[in-house]
């Protein structure tokens, strides 16, 4: 493309709230053949709301203290939910030490001298936490995203949070309209199988990877770039920045943390998945013009 339609191409992105960084990254949106999406928060609308708390013990309200006390100073949209649900039962937290966040695990912390965690089932798993005790309850809450509770010392589980979080209107459509570029759509995310398949039905996105950390995230985009392929990452969060980092185009949404923001080729300036779309079809438009 000339200089001049190259300009032309990012003013025309820019006044549809689409900024791309260079005519480098202009040139490789038009080559996109698979575009992978993060669910929380790039998918799902990222403020979801904690439905049921189910404690071994019985004991629902000191769980929450417990869990509150944990998730005090994350930034996760499930622990923003914990929050939110305990303000309104007007639950105080327990009091806890050496709290932090794991990405794409959950947060750990200390409360009255128990290492509390909650995150999902991978993290439980790792920890030697036993689930088995609350699996049908967990079964039963298909399509929901999940956090476990379980303590370290000994291993031991206190219990299981469930979350609902609604799709974002139009999904389907940006999706629809992928699909009718010619590009294969993939769903990678943290959150449990049935909770991701859940979203795939709904929006019509082909592939799906569930429970995967940053650093599967990373891998699977690789893995989607062999024999050639221009493989585009759309993520919102720091867990995402290392597969926004390896993919060949990266879309942020401007709702996310600075991190992605920064690693990436393309910033939507609405967090609406329909602009990957737009942008893939501007830049195919812009390079097409000139041939
Ligand atoms: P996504 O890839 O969909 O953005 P994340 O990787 O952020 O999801 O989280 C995946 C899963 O890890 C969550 O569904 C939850 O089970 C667990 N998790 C991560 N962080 C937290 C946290 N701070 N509190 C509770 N659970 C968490
Ligand atoms: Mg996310």
């Amino acid at each position: 493309a000339t200089p001049t339609a190259i300009m032309v191409g990012t003013g025309l992105a820019a006044r549809h709230g689409i900024l791309i960084k260079d005519a480098n990254a202009l040139e490789l949106a038009h080559r996109i053949q698979r575009v992978v999406f993060d669910k929380t928060g790039t998918l799902t609308v990222g403020k979801p709301s904690l439905l049921h708390i189910i404690a071994v013990d019985g004991d629902e309200r000191q769980l929450l203290q417990q869990v509150l006390a944990v998730e005090h100073g994350s930034l996760h949209p499930l622990a923003r939910a914990v929050r939110e649900h305990a303000a309104g039962q007007q639950v105080q937290a327990a009091s806890a030490q050496d709290m932090h966040d794991l990405a794409g695990l959950g947060s750990v912390g200390t409360v009255d001298g128990l290492r509390i965690h909650v995150g999902n089932a991978r993290w439980m798993r790792a920890l030697n936490i036993p689930m088995a005790a609350l699996q049908t309850a967990a079964d039963a809450q298909a399509g929901h995203s999940l956090a476990w509770v379980g303590t370290t010392n000994p291993p031991r589980l206190l219990g299981l949070l469930v979350f609902g979080d609604a799709l974002k209107p139009g999904v389907q459509q940006a999706i629809a309209h992928l699909h009718s570029l010619g590009i294969h759509s993939v769903l990678l995310t943290g959150d449990n199988a049935s909770s991701a398949a859940q979203v795939a039905n709904q929006t019509g996105i082909s592939q799906v990877l569930a429970e995967q950390s940053p650093e599967t995230k990373a891998e699977a985009i690789t893995a989607l770039k062999q024999d050639g392929r221009i493989v585009a990452m759309v993520g919102d969060g720091i867990n995402d920045a290392p597969a926004l980092a390896v993919a060949d185009v990266s879309f942020a949404m401007s709702s996310g943390t600075d991190v992605a923001m920064h690693t990436a080729d393309i910033t939507l300036m609405r967090a609406d998945p329909a602009l990957v779309a737009d942008a893939i079809d501007l830049s195919r438009r812009t390079y097409r013009k000139i041939k």
